[in-house]
């Protein structure tokens, strides 16, 4: 049955696979996105298909329409991203997760949460398993999305205590593939970016911290997963690649397999840099039948083929 899905941050990375996913899927789609790091070029593609809507829109503010389901993704999500306009960041998580409630509250429908492995912080629990509670500072230059992300959690939860809305939260591991935005300092971007150019590979602080990468389109069958499942799955539940690298291993790929003459140089380590992250997915095999199929290799593959194709 064709539904009508509404998508924040649906020019974003991962919400314009979102939108392309769901409308092959057979439904009509709305993106709400305000285009602060998403783009026009990320959901250019779909235009032409009459069942697609592009809404710019800030989440901050209400905003009303006749829906089926909500995905919430709009939120900046790298750190310098998020850290440009840190009280924004707050608003956009906090505000934007009261707006898209407060809507799937009046249609009675289900609303999904693209929360985040930051709400574990700098985790001392590891693998990370969803009854941890994390180890984030509050105070730090990294909060501002760490803590709006559990702000938005408390209140996914709370209105599903309170107004019975029916909601789906999923933590998403570090994620990357096609349509990643070229200059937001991901290190995946980053390093496939200067590799391909010959430039130095920059490692914040000596390259031990580890990190577990899950390609977009893993995830992409996750969320829909999540949303499809039962109306008590409700989560949080934790989505990602178990499969855990050091920042050194992942350069020592990219090398590899782009072929570049790019040199190592060590940068200082950014305030509050958690040390380690590896999602436990027993979860998701559990609730969802998930777990990622493709690997480091084959998704940096495709993404370093995508990035060459726009450089
Ligand atoms: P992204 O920056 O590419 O996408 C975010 C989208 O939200 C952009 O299109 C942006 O323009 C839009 N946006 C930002 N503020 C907005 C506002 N106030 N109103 C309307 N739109 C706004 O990032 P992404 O990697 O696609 O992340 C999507 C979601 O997934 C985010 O909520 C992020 O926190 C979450 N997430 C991503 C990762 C990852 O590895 N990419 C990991 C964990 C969680
Ligand atoms: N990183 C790095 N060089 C870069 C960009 C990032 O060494 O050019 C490190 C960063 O310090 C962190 C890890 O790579 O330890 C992942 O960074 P990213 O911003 O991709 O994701 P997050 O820190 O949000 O998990």
């Amino acid at each position: 049955m064709k539904k009508r899905i509404l998508i924040t941050g649906g020019a974003g990375f991962i919400g314009s696979h979102l939108c392309r996913r769901l409308l092959d899927e057979g439904n009509e789609v709305i993106s709400l996105d305000n285009y602060f790091t998403g783009s026009k070029e990320n959901i250019a593609p779909l235009l032409s298909n009459p069942y697609f809507e592009a809404i710019r829109h800030d989440v901050t503010m209400p905003y009303f329409i006749e829906v089926d389901e909500i995905y919430n993704l709009a939120c900046p999500a790298s750190p310098i991203h998020y850290q440009f306009n840190a009280i924004k960041t707050v608003k956009t998580s906090v505000m934007g997760a009261i707006n898209m409630l407060g809507l799937a509250k009046r249609l009675n429908i289900k609303i999904l949460q693209a929360s985040t492995s930051e709400v574990y912080g700098d985790p001392i629990i590891h693998p990370q398993t969803e009854s941890y509670w994390g180890n984030v500072n509050p105070i730090g230059i990294r909060s501002c999305y760490d803590e709006g992300k559990r702000c938005a959690e408390t209140l996914f939860m709370d209105y599903h205590r309170m107004n019975d809305v029916k909601i789906k939260i999923i933590r998403i591991f570090n994620t990357y593939g096609p349509n990643m935005h070229p200059n937001d300092g991901r290190v995946v971007s980053n390093f496939i970016i200067q590799a391909l150019n010959n430039q130095d590979i920059t490692f914040y602080g000596d390259g031990s911290q580890t990190r577990s990468f899950q390609y977009v389109d893993d995830l992409i069958d996750g969320m829909i997963k999540m949303m499809e499942s039962p109306v008590e799955t409700i989560g949080p539940i934790n989505m990602g690649n178990p499969n855990e690298f050091s920042i050194r291993e992942l350069a020592e790929r990219v090398i590899a397999l782009t072929g570049s003459k790019s040199k190592i140089i060590f940068q200082p380590l950014p305030s509050d840099d958690p040390k380690q992250r590896k999602p436990d997915i027993d979860l998701a095999k559990a609730k969802l039948n998930w777990e990622p199929k493709i690997q480091l290799e084959e998704g940096l593959i495709k993404t370093i083929a995508y990035f060459k194709s726009i450089m």
